[in-house]
């Protein structure tokens, strides 16, 4: 059995189409998936999705992307970040995320063409990751972190916590599509987070090279759905990317880590259930 433990179901690229989705999962041994909300309505409707089918599971907070929506009004993300927090008691919610940083610019964004990170951009970014991280440890719950191009940053912000949040995260912390980078892989270890891993495994050879250096023990599977597509469907450009598509990253993984899939699929699952603390 597999655990998909980044899926956007919530994605209008999804919508009406869940149930089908899910059996097709389930064909293929992926049984159990967590949905990551990017802002408040996502976040809900992850909620939604998680509330009316088993197996799934979901996270709620505001992505990195989404903070650039508030730059002209920071007042108003304090008054979002509370509404997480009161989605955080909602049944099925293991998760806060996925949250992070991102200094990545991006040159198509739905929020406008070449989305510049400013210093104010980032530091609001830092805010709401440290809003929102403290939310996770004083409801007990878990982190799923985003971060693209700020490896630095992100070190700095662990590493500058109290120990007793440290204490806390242990275990609870997602490093999602984590970017190859062995100071981040040396993060995991010391604070006892997890790497995950998507598709791109299946053709980036430095990625390839990254996770053979990750203890089996620190994986878990996602695949970031409905984007980063494995091969061999990533070259047919026929499709979104679905959780159906697990086994593939699994099979790679197996072969760089040179153990059988069943070892990858139990070890991985039951990785995914310490971190997001299910039986
Ligand atoms: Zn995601």
């Amino acid at each position: 059995m597999f655990f998909d433990t980044h899926c956007h179901l919530n994605f209008h690229a999804f919508e009406g189409g869940t149930e089908k989705i899910l059996t097709r999962a389930a064909a293929a041994g992926v049984t159990e998936i967590v949905i990551p909300g990017t802002d408040l309505e996502t976040s809900q409707k992850a909620i939604d999705i998680a509330q009316k089918f088993s197996g799934c599971y979901a996270a709620v907070g505001i992505h990195p992307h989404h903070i650039s929506m508030y730059l002209e009004r920071p007042e108003a993300l304090e008054k979002d970040i509370s509404n997480i927090e009161k989605l955080l008691a909602e049944d099925k919610v293991v998760a806060v995320g996925e949250i992070g940083l991102d200094r990545h610019v991006y040159r198509i964004s739905k929020h406008g063409p070449d989305i510049t990170v400013s210093p104010e951009y980032f530091a609001l970014q830092l805010r709401a990751l440290s809003l929102q991280m403290h939310l996770a440890i004083k409801h007990s719950k878990s982190v799923i972190i985003h971060n693209r191009e700020s490896a630095d940053d992100l070190l700095q912000f662990f590493d500058n916590l109290s120990q007793s949040d440290q204490k806390a995260l242990e275990n609870r912390v997602v490093l999602h599509c984590c970017e190859s980078d062995d100071r981040l892989l040396d993060l995991a270890i010391r604070h006892s987070f997890f790497i995950g891993v998507d598709g791109d495994v299946t053709y980036d050879p430095k990625k390839q090279d990254f996770i053979r250096r990750v203890p089996l023990s620190r994986l878990v599977l996602e695949t970031d759905a409905p984007y980063i597509l494995p091969e061999p469907v990533r070259s047919e450009k026929r499709q979104p990317n679905h959780p159906v598509f697990i086994p593939l990253i699994a099979a790679k993984v197996a072969e760089i880590l040179e153990v059988s899939v069943d070892e990858v699929a139990s070890q991985t699952t039951a990785n995914a259930h310490t971190l997001y603390h299910l039986p």
